[in-house]
Parts: C-alpha cells; structure tokens; sequence
C-alpha cells in the first residue's frame, strides 16, 4: 500500500528504531507513549485491521513478538498490556494492523 505509513515503517521507507523483527513482523515505538513502555507491533503484510485478518497465524505472529519484546524488557514480573483498537468505537486511526504493547507503570481498567 503505497500511501499506508506503517507500510512505509515495514519496508525500511520511514526509519525507525527497531524493537524486534522477524520474517512476519517488525516492532517499534510508538511516537506518542501512553506509558513508559508502549511498542507496536505491525505485521510487515498489509492488513487494515483485525477485521480483515484471513491467517490467524498472522496475529500469533504479533503477539509472540510482543511476549519476546515484555520478557526482555522485564515487563513479564511487573505485567504489561496488550492492544488492538478496531474500527471507529475503539478509536483505530492507522489502518494498518497494530498490537499496542503498553507497560511500565500501573494501568487502570475499564478503558476509557
Ligand atoms: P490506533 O489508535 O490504535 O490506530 O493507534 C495508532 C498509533 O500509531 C498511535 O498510538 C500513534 O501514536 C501511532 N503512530 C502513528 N504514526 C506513527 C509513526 N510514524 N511512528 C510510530 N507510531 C506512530
Ligand atoms: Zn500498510
């Protein structure tokens, strides 16, 4: 997708720091932290959101990498949470699938 900015992150076009990256996906930080710690991770297919997800295994792919991202950050003892905003009631504003990978420092629940 030409004009998708998490397509130009996944193919090198916008540089960004690496967190982690494997033949499926790329993590990376977020450029406006809601924590401490707040990662994406992105598939490096296109897919606008979990909606449209066809290969489940995609999804495993991201949340292994963010499992691989909290252990070696040490969020694994203190905890972590893990996000995927869909479609307009979950305010999702890059429609490239994302997982949020949020930690260091105590969250509340509900959100908002
Ligand atoms: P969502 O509301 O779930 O669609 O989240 C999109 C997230 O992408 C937001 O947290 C933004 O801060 C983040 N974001 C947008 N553009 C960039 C970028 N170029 N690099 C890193 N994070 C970005
Ligand atoms: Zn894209």
């Amino acid at each position: 997708m030409d004009e998708c900015i998490f397509c130009k992150i996944a193919g090198g076009q916008i540089p960004v720091k690496k967190l982690g990256e494997d033949d499926h996906v790329v993590a990376f930080p977020d450029l406006n932290p809601q924590t401490p710690f707040h990662a994406l991770v992105i598939p490096k297919l296109h897919v606008a959101s979990l909606h449209d997800v066809r290969d489940p295994m995609l999804v495993g792919h991201l949340y292994g990498m963010a499992g691989q991202l909290a252990r070696s950050n040490g969020f694994d003892v203190t905890g972590y949470r893990t996000v995927i905003n869909t479609g307009p009631d979950a305010q999702q504003t890059v429609f490239h699938l994302h997982l949020h990978v949020l930690a260091g420092r105590r969250m509340s629940w509900p959100p908002g």
